[in-house]
């Protein structure tokens, strides 16, 4: 029984390893990989159409001041994303009737601390 045991060891540590040393190392991501959203305020209508129909309550609508070179220029209402919440559906981005909120390829966005994961609509942009 010992000697087995010693026996799977020493395979297992002759095995390629499974898992891989990040971030030195990343896995090569599928064209369906869908990553973190962008937005663009300048064409964002405040419709608030993406966080409602969110179904993890991810998107929540907060006051943020465009730029007055802006069409839409004053203090109105844009999606902010909870990136830890997220599930990547996509919906947002179907919903979205000015095509300005997308899911990018863009998937790394780890942080030390969750709060960072609270994206802000100038954040997206
Ligand atoms: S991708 Fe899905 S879960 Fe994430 S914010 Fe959009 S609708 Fe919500
Ligand atoms: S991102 Fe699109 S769906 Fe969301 S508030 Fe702006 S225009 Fe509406």
């Amino acid at each position: 029984m010992i000697i087995e045991s010693i026996v799977e060891v020493a395979k297992s540590a002759l095995k390629e390893p499974t898992t891989l040393e990040f971030p030195e190392h990343r896995e090569a991501l599928t064209d369906n990989y869908r990553g973190i959203h962008k937005l663009d305020m300048r064409t964002c209508i405040n419709c608030a159409a993406c966080a409602r129909i969110c179904p993890n309550q991810t998107i929540t609508m907060v006051q943020a001041d465009v730029d007055t070179a802006f069409k839409a220029a004053g203090t109105k209402m844009f999606p902010e994303i909870n990136l830890e919440r997220c599930l990547f559906c996509e919906l947002c981005e179907e919903v979205c009737p000015t095509e300005c909120l997308v899911l990018t390829k863009i998937t790394e966005y780890e942080k030390y601390d969750r709060r960072d994961l609270v994206k802000r609509p100038e954040e997206l942009e």
